[in-house]
């Protein structure tokens, strides 16, 4: 399945934006890229990195570990299976005076950026801290900690692209590979994280959609657990109001008509027409890049279709 992020409220949103326009101020407005260090120290956050096969770390853990709504009480050999079975790669432990931020040590170093970002954020955002602190375990069903996690998310983006900055910057170039690149080396961050941002936030009333998984060639290329093609579909506002009717294999299938079979590098691209839901003809852009992990594509709209109407005299 697909993964798509439930859709955060406008009031949360403005919220959560407010929390990371405080802390860049305490930071002093640096430029980018952000150092998140500076950020754990002004919220007083510990960083350990732990490993799946130190058991006393994952003991220490899992006496004090809520994970979504059940009390972990076991041992460090379920802690173990927690962590394997939720695919757990950062966690975060708050107690009065004792925040400390956990993270998978197998994460690799640019990876890890986003999962400390997304920590800081439960810890910035007084909502989420008051629900992991206090003694809160009916609070937290699965619909609640996903929404929590989406937050958290969402937050964790705003803050590694500082804030408002991005979008001024990102609606000064052109919407192409070119411009992620670069942004993603001004700010630090992964193509990923870069693409799901350019997407969502530099216009969001502009229709455009992002897709996060297979290669059509190469099985090793973008394959997870869930088997499915496409991991992610992150899409503008305009584009869920819009186009909700258009599926992430919809559009894998597009990929498919142009992919070429190279393993790494730019893969193709092409020009398509969606159909809007007031039944407009919209052409789209369409580019995939592989990063020889994950094939990273997006699409936005150019125009609307025009079609050649002949009509007699
Ligand atoms: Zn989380």
């Amino acid at each position: 399945m697909t993964m798509l992020e439930p859709e955060i409220g406008e009031f949360e949103s403005k919220d959560i934006r407010e929390h990371v326009n405080r802390l860049l101020r305490d930071l002093g407005w640096p430029e980018p890229p952000i150092k998140l260090e500076e950020a754990r120290a002004i919220q007083k956050l510990d960083l350990t990195y732990y490993s799946k096969t130190d058991l006393n770390l994952l003991d220490e853990i899992a006496h004090k570990t809520k994970l979504a709504g059940a009390t972990i009480l076991g041992t460090a050999r379920k802690m173990t299976e927690v962590v394997e079975k939720a695919g757990l790669r950062g966690l975060l432990l708050l107690k009065e005076n004792d925040k400390k931020i956990f993270i998978d040590d197998e994460v690799v170093q640019l990876k890890r950026r986003f999962l400390i970002a997304h920590e800081i954020s439960h810890d910035l955002l007084p909502w989420h801290r008051s629900l992991l602190m206090g003694d809160n375990e009916h609070t937290l069903n699965p619909g609640c900690h996903q929404m929590m996690e989406a937050e958290a998310n969402y937050t964790a983006r705003k803050l590694i692209f500082h804030g408002d900055l991005f979008q001024r910057e990102a609606l000064d170039c052109k919407f192409s590979w070119n411009s992620i690149k670069a942004l993603k080396h001004r700010y630090g961050n992964t193509y990923t994280t870069t693409l799901w941002h350019m997407v969502c936030e530099r216009d969001p009333d502009h229709p455009a959609f992002g897709l996060i998984g297979k290669h059509p060639y190469h099985s090793d290329i973008g394959s997870r657990k869930s088997n499915s093609n496409v991991a992610y579909f992150p899409r503008s506002k305009a584009f869920r109001e819009r186009f909700s009717h258009v599926s992430s294999e919809d559009l894998f299938n597009v990929i498919s008509t142009y992919a070429s079979r190279n393993k790494k590098g730019p893969i193709g691209e092409t020009e398509l027409i969606l159909t809007d839901l007031n039944g407009e003809s919209c052409v789209f852009y369409m580019y995939s890049f592989s990063n020889g992990y994950d094939l990273l594509t997006f699409g936005y709209f150019l125009e609307l279709h025009k079609s050649l109407v002949g009509f007699e005299g």
